[in-house]
């Protein structure tokens, strides 16, 4: 998706024979998915990743929790219109069911180029489960979205309810999960440091907070260099709880691409 006014240039670009790594930078601070802001960018091997304490960019990763039907209808569609990805947080165990998104829907967005990442298969209380069960519940989910044609983001977790203990920590690694989101709040300086890639902060938008409140955060995330890991859950006319309005929801984002063509 072009924005309006701008170009599109295409160069082709051939790797030296000798080259045994090479790195890509993004011009664009504005990312959606886990997946670009993690890995897609810099190409680096973990040993090095591990050695970065700050980004040198902002990166803005827009999550949704659940999969509502209305990451698709509202998110989706709206996102889209405006050239942003986004990573939708996916239970299994629920995609197809009343009130959710379709597995249809899901390989769509992930067309698209957003990340379906894994939100276990039930929707499960880590933190009440066995180690064993944690893997199950975690590794069934990751199993489907691979089986499904949706590998890219199937690896990294966001934990549900936000709950984790240190069993969860053991069973992302032994599920071969690359980094795990938690509800804590707050952002991420030095999210390719692999001491803490299992307890990734962060930043809710809860029921009642308002758009400028919203906006203060993207403020915040672009001028202080942070990775904002900002989620939602559903996107709706009338909001409760964890959810938040169409009208609010499409302002935020009218303003993440506005920072993105600022060149931010
Ligand atoms: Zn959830």
């Amino acid at each position: 998706m072009l924005i309006a006014g701008f170009k599109r240039l295409t160069v082709t670009f051939v790797t030296p024979a000798t080259a045994a790594l090479y790195s890509i930078r993004k011009l664009i601070n504005v990312a959606g998915n886990v997946s670009d802001a993690w890995f897609a960018v810099d190409s680096m091997t973990f040993e090095e990743v591990s050695t970065i304490d700050n980004h040198s960019v902002a990166n803005i990763v827009i999550n949704f929790d659940d999969g509502d039907a209305s990451v698709y209808t509202q998110a989706y569609s709206y996102m889209n219109s405006l050239g942003l990805k986004g990573t939708s947080w996916v239970i299994g165990g629920f995609v197809g069911q009343a009130g959710n998104i379709t597995l249809a829907q899901a390989q769509e967005m992930y067309a698209g180029g957003w990340d379906m990442g894994n939100h276990t298969w039930g929707h499960s209380h880590l933190s009440s489960l066995s180690e064993a069960d944690q893997e199950t519940a975690i590794l069934t989910n990751s199993l489907y979205l691979e089986n499904n044609g949706m590998p890219r983001g199937a690896r990294y977790l966001a934990y549900p309810f936000g709950e984790y203990n240190a069993d969860s920590l053991i069973a992302c690694a032994n599920t071969g999960q690359r980094m795990a989101r938690t509800t804590n709040d707050g952002y991420e300086t030095s999210c390719f440091k692999i001491a803490n890639r299992y307890i990734l902060n962060g930043k809710p938008t809860p029921y009642g907070m308002t758009l400028e409140t919203a906006k203060a955060e993207i403020d915040y995330i672009i001028s202080n260099k942070v990775t904002g890991l900002v989620y939602f859950h559903k996107i709706t006319d009338t909001p409760e709880i964890l959810n938040w309005p169409i009208a609010d929801f499409q302002a935020l984002m009218d303003y993440v691409a506005l920072k993105r063509m600022q060149g931010y």
